[in-house]
């Protein structure tokens, strides 16, 4: 897995960027294909929902009730951009 972590005064999280950048950290030690996948879901799920909207809570998962991820927008973003990380990977 990975990290995505956004500037403190928006953060949903306590995982806070060193500045005011959006900061992704996957780890090294995986494969190069799992690294792409979570680069994807780090940085085109949380990391383009931050930059389109700071305010708006929609970057970070929701765990309400379940271990289910209530977040339909970040899910949907995210399935999308692994799957084009997965597609592009076979080429
Ligand atoms: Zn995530």
């Amino acid at each position: 897995m990975g990290i995505t972590k956004v500037p403190k005064e928006n953060s949903m999280t306590k995982n806070t960027s060193t500045n005011d950048n959006v900061q992704v950290t996957v780890n090294a030690l995986l494969g190069d294909f799992v690294q792409a996948t979570n680069v994807a879901h780090e940085l085109y799920g949380h990391g383009l929902l931050y930059k389109r909207d700071p305010e708006g809570k929609t970057y970070g998962h929701i765990y309400v009730a379940s271990p289910k991820d209530d977040n339909k927008t970040l899910q949907k973003e995210i399935k999308e951009s692994v799957k084009e990380t997965v597609l592009n990977m076979k080429q």
